[in-house]
């Protein structure tokens, strides 16, 4: 399998092994010694020269591309001076889109404001260079790791009741798929009933729980309020 891959014939190559790593370096020897070392490792390895080709990939993998299947990385390594479009850039357009991809941010800079403003773009880590084939794959792993336990722990989380899903890591609700706005009190009594799907609470019972006994007026004025909502 050659080790540079156009995202037409990426789209194709679904065999993941250990995970899908996509390389974005323009420095042809280090982007091919990563290649190799994690090819070795048991990743399956795209490599992109630019910022450009980089984000053909990301484009191809969100499903904008009009045939075959979407291209799904379960890692990033984003080199920060690139040609066309830099990684901070890169890193920025990645967050926007929501996806928690890991992000591996590489830089020949070791500044500590180069590495902070890396980190705050949302890169999940930093390796300046030079820096060894071991310590990268190491790096790797441990992203990797951390990134599918808190994909794990979120799934574990989530409350389903027929068409309801409640995420209670994000504070988000969707019916049938189609986000919900709840206030954060009707998020509380909502994730209390699905958490408890069998148990009947007493009005008060309810109050105690999601306002504190304190509150007593503002709370019962709520409750009217969502209990109207919820028949209509
Ligand atoms: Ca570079």
């Amino acid at each position: 399998m050659p080790l540079t891959i156009t995202p037409e014939t990426a789209r194709f190559q679904q065999d993941v092994k250990l995970g899908r790593v996509l390389v974005v370096e323009d420095e042809e020897l280090i982007r091919e010694t990563i290649a190799l070392a994690l090819t070795e490792e048991g990743y399956e390895v795209f490599t992109a020269e630019d910022g450009r080709k980089g984000l053909e990939f990301l484009s191809s993998r969100t499903g904008e591309s009009s045939h075959g299947e979407a291209v799904v990385f379960d890692l990033i390594i984003l080199d920060l001076m690139l040609p066309y479009v830099n990684g901070l850039d890169l890193c920025r357009l990645i967050r926007h889109e929501g996806d928690s991809v890991p992000i591996l941010m590489l830089s020949a800079k070791g500044t500590e404001t180069d590495r902070v403003v890396g980190l705050e773009v949302g890169a999940d880590d930093y390796l300046t260079k030079p820096f060894g084939m071991r310590e990268l794959i190491a790096r790797c792993r441990a992203l990797l790791r951390r990134h599918r336990r808190s994909q794990l722990q979120t799934q574990e989380s989530t409350l389903r009741f027929h068409e309801i899903v409640l995420y209670p890591q994000e504070c988000r609700v969707t019916i049938r798929g189609e986000e919900v706005n709840l206030s954060p009190k009707e998020f509380r009594i909502l994730e209390l009933f699905m958490s408890h799907p069998r148990r009947v609470w007493s009005r008060e019972q309810l109050i105690e729980r999601i306002w504190g006994p304190t509150l007593w007026e503002t709370a019962k004025r709520s409750m009217f309020t969502f209990a109207g909502c919820a028949k209509s």
